[in-house]
């Protein structure tokens, strides 16, 4: 079993923070490497870069051509300008509704909206780049808004990402490894 972890994003890629300044890559890039701890070492590896942007292409090129069984897409919500009501959790797969990415995503959904206590938006579809182009099974998870003062506080903590990596990695066992 071979995991492309995806922290959506870059260090510098302008918008994607919180109204307080948190970048969205902090959450997206911390969460993967407690979920590369939460998995057997040689299952995982990362299609982002630290340092960089790496563009999608890129990004899904590699799971690709590593023959990746599952992509994995962490991020953080947003919604409107400034402070907003928008809240909880969301899990994306393709919209052709592939059905192992829709058992990954059922199970993300139910273990991190019940680890998390945040309400559970459901499992949605959207024709995501790396949704769309990946070879493999792949799922997008939006672990929270940052646009939301409330899940903007969690999802600046140490303990909620990694509260999220468990949880995400629980839903991986269940229903792949
Ligand atoms: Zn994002």
């Amino acid at each position: 079993m071979k995991i492309a972890i995806d922290a959506g994003h870059g260090p510098e890629t302008p918008g994607k923070r919180s109204p307080n300044g948190m970048k969205e890559f902090e959450f997206n890039s911390e969460t993967a490497l407690f979920l590369r701890e939460e998995l057997p070492a040689a299952d995982v590896f990362f299609v982002h870069h630290h340092a960089y942007d790496r563009p999608l292409a890129e990004r899904v090129r590699h799971a690709n051509r590593a023959k990746a069984d599952l992509y994995v897409s962490i991020h953080a919500n947003a919604f409107g300008t400034g402070w907003t009501s928008p809240h909880g959790i969301e899990t994306y797969i393709h919209t052709s509704r592939p059905a192992r990415a829709m058992a990954v995503a059922n199970a993300v959904q139910q273990k991190l909206t019940a680890a998390t206590s945040l309400y559970d938006r459901g499992v949605k579809t959207a024709d995501f780049y790396v949704l769309r182009q990946t070879a493999m099974s792949a799922v997008l998870i939006e672990a929270g808004f940052m646009t939301n003062k409330v899940e903007a506080s969690l999802l600046q903590t140490r303990a909620y990402r990694k509260t999220c990596a468990q949880a995400i990695a629980a839903a991986l066992r269940q229903v792949c490894l």
